[in-house]
């Protein structure tokens, strides 16, 4: 199994951290060295920017989960990277849970599983 977030569009919600049976993803800090440490192609790397969509839709939103934080803290906040993509399980939890539907899951036979937010 392949996973990968699409970094200019993780909110910092942690949601997908909290849910993963199996410690797919670690939040990190926005300008940590670590930021990009998943199998992202280059255009989904963290690079400093948020897409605008997102960041519009989410940033005024109050439901108890920093948005764009830089850091980790609290419960949310920073960014989200799926360091342990090997061991997901395809429960499918992260991929109703992600508020930036930035989640991107490759099986064994090349079937892509996006986040989509419910
Ligand atoms: S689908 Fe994979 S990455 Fe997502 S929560 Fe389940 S085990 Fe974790
Ligand atoms: S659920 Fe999605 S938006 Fe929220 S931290 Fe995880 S990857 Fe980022």
């Amino acid at each position: 199994m392949q996973v990968y977030v699409e970094k200019p569009k993780c909110t910092g919600c942690a949601h997908c951290f909290d849910v993963c049976p199996v410690a797919v993803f670690e939040m990190k800090d926005r300008s940590g060295p670590d930021a990009n440490n998943d199998v992202a192609p280059e255009n989904d790397k963290w690079k400093g920017q948020t897409v605008p969509e997102v960041k519009t839709k989410w940033e005024n939103v109050q439901d108890g989960h920093k948005h764009f934080q830089e850091k980790y803290e609290g419960g949310s906040g920073g960014l989200s990277v799926a360091v342990q993509g090997p061991a997901c399980i395809l429960c499918q939890a992260c991929l109703i849970e992600c508020e930036g539907e930035c989640i991107v899951i490759t099986d064994d036979t090349n079937n892509v599983y996006h986040s989509i937010y419910k």
